[in-house]
């Protein structure tokens, strides 16, 4: 790991997808700092030429100011190269390899600048010029720039620099600038100053290096959060759109549905009110009255039909239900015990097959029972005369599956999807039995996936139909899916020879 990855870890702690992009501003912003960096330098550079020129009025002559100024000059010399090398990395799109250059071009300029502001305190008058605090700007820099173990590397590597330094002057290897009038000859070389001088240059920089790093430390970790709670913000607003969309797709099928209901029930009071008008206004001779009220009766029994079957759509959208364990083949036999007369009054074989030791399923009896009743008084109704009816119910590792196949009028198969939504009826449908709701699927449907199953339709026009559902058994674990799906149904054709 390098001293800079710091950070870096810090944003690869994030939970989920978004990590990529979780990077904290000041991370991406490295590249940016570089130039500010940059600028300063320049500042420094026309600073210390401003402080060389004064220095050389207060006490002139003291200072090597041919060396100082060739200092300051290879400082604003390598000042300009980073210049240019900061407008190329500009130039870089990608955000993470823009940064990743910039911080090592960043610690580059540091040690360079350690280097040079030593190399500078060194003609300034070495231990005795107070000037060393300028190592403490370097060390803050580094600490909001880089990582936290580099701010405390760099307080290492100034202690080398200036340590070196003051050594050298002490046992007399480089020459030491004396400072006139403001330090005694000789200072520089003491134990005493050298040990007191080095251990508050210590003291300062691990203080100031301690200090720049917890602080930017917890501006980033609040930068990273803030970026995190923007992005989780992001992630709610998408939800809550895809919220909306679907309230606005369920209100819109509410008013639909109240709209087809309002006009499916007027129907039949309309025409109830004609009739009723007919009568009071003494057209319908009294021969004809009995036949009239009869057609009123139908009406009337029509719109009850209709009513009824809206409230059971109703409590099964209110789940409004007693579930418990059911045994689907019980139920079946009772259903068909009630619609057998009508089968045979149409003369319609009714052929019924359960297998044994069929499992329980957990739902509502009654609503199980309207299944039945619904698939098969369709058969028996879109079925002519003479036809064959055969309802199977058998079992599959986690589900059970009931069919109710017919030799009935069929259904094209544009409108084999429209069947399931609530009043449609198809026009071979209307002529074969004029009086039906249109609900009966509706609500058959709601029930099955209510419970966690599926129900279809294979059909041909002409040829029968068969409707085949599956729910889950209650005595083994859901499977992922819904209720499995007996493919090999589907494509099979509805009835062997129409
Ligand atoms: P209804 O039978 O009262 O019209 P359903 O909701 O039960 O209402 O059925 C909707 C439509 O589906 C029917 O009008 C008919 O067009 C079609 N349909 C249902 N069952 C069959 C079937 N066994 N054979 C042919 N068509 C059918």
């Amino acid at each position: 790991m390098t001293p800079d990855e710091g950070p870096q870890d810090t944003v690869s702690r994030v939970p989920s997808k978004t990590t990529a992009s979780l990077r904290s501003p000041i991370e991406v912003e490295v590249a940016e700092r570089l130039a500010w960096l940059i600028r300063l330098r320049w500042l420094a550079v026309v600073g210390t030429l401003i402080a060389i020129a004064v220095a050389d009025q207060v006490v002139p002559g003291t200072l090597p100011l041919g060396a100082l100024v060739a200092t300051t000059g290879f400082i604003a010399a390598y000042n300009l190269g980073l210049h240019f090398i900061a407008r190329r990395l500009a130039g870089i799109p990608d955000d993470a390899r823009r940064a990743r250059y910039a911080r090592r071009l960043i610690h580059f300029q540091v040690v360079l600048d350690l280097l040079c502001l030593t190399v500078l305190l060194h003609f300034a008058g070495g231990i005795d010029t107070p000037f060393w605090a300028f190592y403490v700007l370097h060390i803050i820099i580094a600490s909001i720039l880089l990582s936290p173990l580099s701010a405390y590397a760099y307080v290492g590597v100034a202690a080398v620099f200036y340590g070196t330094m003051v050594l050298l002057e002490f046992f007399g290897i480089i020459p030491h600038t004396h400072l006139n009038g403001m330090a005694c000859p000789g200072h520089y070389a003491q134990w005493t100053v050298l040990l007191s001088t080095g251990s508050a240059f210590l003291a300062t920089l691990f203080f100031s290096a301690w200090m720049a790093t917890s602080i930017s430390m917890r501006l980033r970790a609040r930068d990273l959060e803030l970026v995190r709670l923007n992005v989780e913000l992001e992630h709610r607003a998408d939800e809550l759109g895809e919220l909306n969309r679907r309230l606005q797709e369920i209100d819109e099928a509410r008013k639909r549905f109240v709209r087809v209901a309002a006009h499916e029930l007027r129907a039949p009071v309309a025409a109830i009110q004609s009739y009723a008008r007919l009568i009071l206004s003494g057209y319908v001779p009294a021969e004809r009255q009995e036949e009239i009220i009869t057609r009123v009766e139908q009406r009337a029994l029509e719109l009850l039909d209709r009513i009824n079957d809206l409230l059971i759509l109703s409590r099964i959208q209110e789940h409004v239900e007693k579930r418990e364990q059911v045994n689907a083949a019980e139920v079946l036999e009772k259903v068909v015990e009630l619609m057998r007369p009508a089968a045979e009054e149409k003369r319609l074989r009714l052929h019924v097959e359960v297998e044994p030791d069929l499992p329980p399923i957990f739902a509502d009896r009654e609503q199980i029972q309207h299944i039945w009743m619904n698939l098969i008084s369709n058969a028996i109704k879109y079925t002519p005369a003479g036809g064959y009816i055969e309802v199977t119910l058998s079992h599959r590792p986690t589900s059970i599956i009931g069919s109710v196949r017919d030799s009935g009028i069929g259904i094209a198969p544009e409108d084999q999807e429209k069947i399931f939504q609530e009043f449609y009826r198809t026009e071979e449908a209307k002529q074969m039995a004029p009086h039906g709701t249109g609900l009966g699927l509706s609500i058959v449907k709601q029930i099955v996936e209510g419970l966690g199953g599926r129900i279809w339709v294979s059909s041909a026009p002409g040829k029968g139909s068969k409707f085949t559902f599956v729910l889950p058994r209650s005595d083994v674990p859901a499977p992922a899916e819904p209720a499995e799906r007996d493919a090999t149904d589907e494509s099979r054709p509805p009835w062997p020879g129409g």
